[in-house]
């Protein structure tokens, strides 16, 4: 736990490249192109990386890519204003550890300054900018650190306060640590409590979009530029971190990145066979990387044209939204139901086909249950059956899901 007088910063002459010591390589952006219409108030850009043909960056049409991501220069300046001792200069962090050393005399304590290895060497810009995760709402343990330290007896007592009721208040506020500064003024930050107890930032994951073959060096994204206002849509406007990173950058700027392979949702091996593709909105990104494999394997291997690859792309209402969806909104699992339910049960019952599944996971729960239906359907089966069915699918690999998260 953190305790003022536990913790120091020290001197360090140079700071090392930020990458050093971890299994990323850059990527330099080649291009970023809003897919979106003019009209539209939402941007989901297309990212073409090159990787130089790096070995760690090799892939195949279904994995994923890890990027580190920067936050918002505006909030690292914003939230380092409002430390009471930042350091100008590239720094280390040291923590006082105990050191029992019985021999010398029996329960003598002896403390010496370790290093945090959590972080390396850097300027606390470096810190807060690639190291450490500066939005997501102080933990119950940090506002309780806070409340501590804040000067204003009734902003002491609301810290303490929301510890307790810690979920309402984040679900709705959803604050960043400079919005949780800016409400409590008194807090007296200490740089060391930030550097040492804050969440490390963690990579983001992208569907890769692009085939290897067709490609080659390169790497494409698809990605929704996430924006919304806290508060039920009447508070501050929050920018997804590493979306809105990308949507930023320039052409030029590296990407810190690293391949993640899929191996459960990669195409079949043989190219006949017949697969369903299904995914709203950016789900149709790792599916780009697939027709672009079967085009190339067409092209080069040649294979006899076969319209293998069959696709349900809708653009749905988001989930989190207050409004019910237009009238007009079609979601992937309806268009399943009313004009695929033949299609589905031929692929997957009768010609051994995969169905492949990309988006949120409550999407995906959607399209699972209307798959089972048109399978009680068609196979004049019961529910059950009908699910047993789809759990012999997922045991010979043949129902696939890559899930973007809830
Ligand atoms: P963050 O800074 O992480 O913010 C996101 C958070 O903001 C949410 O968790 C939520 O707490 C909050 N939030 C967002 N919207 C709202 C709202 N309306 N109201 C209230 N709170 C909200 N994304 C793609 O665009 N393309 C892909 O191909 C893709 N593939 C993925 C593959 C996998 C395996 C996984 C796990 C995820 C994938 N994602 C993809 C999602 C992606 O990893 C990121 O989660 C997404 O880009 C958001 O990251 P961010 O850093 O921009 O936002």
């Amino acid at each position: 736990s953190w305790k003022k007088s536990k913790f120091r910063m020290t001197y360090t002459a140079e700071a090392p490249a930020l990458t050093e010591g971890q299994d990323v390589h850059l990527s330099k952006m080649l291009e970023s192109q809003n897919l979106q219409s003019q009209k539209s108030n939402r941007s989901t850009i297309f990212v073409r990386l090159n990787t130089n043909n790096h070995d760690s960056l090799s892939y195949h049409p279904g994995d994923h890519l890890g990027i580190f991501p920067g936050n918002h220069e505006d909030l690292v300046t914003a939230l380092i204003d409002k430390l009471e001792d930042a350091p100008p200069f590239s720094c280390g962090v040291g923590g006082l550890e105990d050191v029992r050393k019985g021999f010398i005399s029996p329960g003598c304590v002896i403390s010496n300054w370790t290093n945090e290895t959590r972080i390396p060497p850097c300027t606390i810009y470096q810190a807060f900018q690639y190291f450490l995760d500066i939005t997501t709402p102080p933990s119950p343990v940090l506002l309780q650190q806070f409340a501590a330290l804040a000067t204003n007896e009734d902003q002491k007592r609301r810290l303490e306060v929301l510890s307790k009721e810690y979920e309402e208040w984040k679900w709705y506020n959803n604050s960043t640590l400079v919005e949780v500064l800016e409400e409590f003024p008194s807090i007296q930050m200490p740089s060391t409590l930030l550097l040492t107890q804050l969440p490390l930032l963690q990579p983001r994951y992208y569907s890769i979009s692009s085939s290897p073959d067709l490609h080659p060096g390169e790497i494409h994204l698809t990605v929704a530029v996430v924006s919304y206002r806290a508060k039920d849509g009447k508070g501050p406007i929050h920018h997804g971190v590493c979306s809105s990173w990308l949507n930023r950058i320039q052409k030029g700027e590296m990407v810190p990145c690293f391949v993640r392979g899929a191996p459960s949702f990669h195409l079949p091996k043989d190219n006949h066979t017949p697969c369903l593709l299904v995914g709203p909105g950016t789900g149709i990104a790792p599916f780009r990387s697939f027709w672009q494999q079967r085009l190339y394997d067409l092209e080069h291997k040649v294979v006899p044209h076969d319209p293998s690859l069959r696709c349900v792309f809708k653009r749905t209402w988001q989930t989190k939204g207050k409004h019910p969806p237009p009238e007009s909104t079609k979601y992937v699992q309806n268009v399943l139901r009313e004009q695929l339910s033949e299609t589905v049960y031929q692929c997957l019952k009768l010609e051994r086909g995969h169905i492949y599944v990309c988006g949120d996971v409550t999407m995906a729960g959607d399209v699972l249950k209307t798959v089972q239906q048109i399978i009680k359907q068609h196979g004049h089966m019961t529910l059950e059956e009908a699910g047993l069915f789809i759990s012999k699918l997922r045991d010979e690999n043949r129902y696939h899901e890559d899930i973007f998260g809830v």
